[in-house]
């Protein structure tokens, strides 16, 4: 590693908390490797509190780029120039360039969802998905599934902070695209039964299942999965999250947070490097178990 920092090495930092997790660094530095790039990936642990006096810091240094992580999403796109398309219609960016003190905000992960589901030959465009979140990762994903011709999307949250920001999401799909969207609380436990039966797939897009909820699932028991049901898991650490464990108790297709981050990272790579990731390089190490 030491050999590739040189006077000239751009940095792209990870901004969130917490982070020691992540694959995010290990991923973009081998592929930064991998095509002889002068970029190092580094993560940085910051919260909501840091997060105005870092992106400032990035101005002043001339930072070239970052992700945006939980729980900074949505805060970020205060402190940005410019926003793109689906950034500014999901509300939320995971994904920041700087061009010479303009800094852009991008959100990939809904397109990293969606790719992720086509590579596991999962087919819910014309269906309806069931999906549990309303932060920033339900928020691209349920925009991008509208977008994409997912007819209906039942979303569900606790009656916390990102609630508001569900009510405002489902009036975006219903007016913007021509997906059928409704939100209900989490804790609606007979609705949340019903509209899993009716749909095809059943996504956790919550921090449900990760360090410090580890052990715990948003589905309270395996009575709510069926054999013909996919079930779905933003999480990707742990890579079998309780409620995967519960889908394959019921013989439930699973896909786990992994594809997603693959794809939403290759995307954001190109937007920094103007290079296509090695995504089969990438892919092997980070799916090797
Ligand atoms: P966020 O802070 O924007 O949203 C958090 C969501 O979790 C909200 O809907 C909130 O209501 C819900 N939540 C939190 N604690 C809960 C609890 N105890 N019970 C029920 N709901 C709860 O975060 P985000 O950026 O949307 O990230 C959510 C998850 O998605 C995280 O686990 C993150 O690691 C994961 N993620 C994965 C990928 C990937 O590429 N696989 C990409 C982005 C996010």
């Amino acid at each position: 590693m030491t050999e590739r920092i040189s006077g000239k090495t751009k940095l792209i930092g990870l901004l969130g908390t917490p982070i020691s997790h992540s694959l995010s660094p290990k991923m973009h530095n081998e592929a930064f490797s991998k095509l002889g790039l002068d970029y190092v990936y580094l993560a940085f642990d910051v919260g909501t509190e840091q997060l105005a006096d870092v992106v400032k810091g990035y101005r002043a240094m001339g930072i070239r780029g970052c992700n945006v992580t939980m729980p900074n999403k949505v805060l970020v796109k205060e402190y940005l120039d410019k926003l793109s398309p689906a950034a500014e219609l999901a509300g939320a960016v995971n994904t920041v360039v700087n061009d010479n003190g303009v800094l852009t905000g991008h959100i990939t992960d809904g397109t990293g969802y969606m790719r992720a589901l086509e590579e596991a030959k999962v087919d819910i465009i014309g269906k309806k998905m069931t999906i549990a979140g309303a932060g920033g990762a339900a928020t691209a994903i349920c925009i991008q599934a509208a977008l994409d011709g997912v007819e209906e999307i039942s979303i569900f949250n606790r009656k916390d902070e990102f609630y508001k920001r569900g009510e405002q999401m489902v009036r975006d799909i219903n007016a913007k695209t021509d997906c059928k969207a409704q939100l209900f609380d989490l804790a609606d436990l007979e609705a949340l039964r019903n509209e899993m039966m009716a749909s095809v797939i059943f996504v956790n897009a919550t921090s449900v299942g990760m360090e410090p909820l580890v052990g715990q699932s948003v589905v309270p028991d395996v009575s709510y999965l069926r054999p013909e049901l996919i079930v779905s898991d933003v999480v990707y650490v742990p890579a079998k999250t309780r409620l995967l464990e519960m889908a394959d108790e019921a013989g439930c297709t699973t896909v786990n947070g992994l594809g997603m981050m693959l794809w939403q990272g290759a995307k954001a790579f190109e937007i920094w490097t103007g290079e296509e990731m090695p995504v089969g390089d990438i892919k092997e190490l980070l799916f090797k178990k």
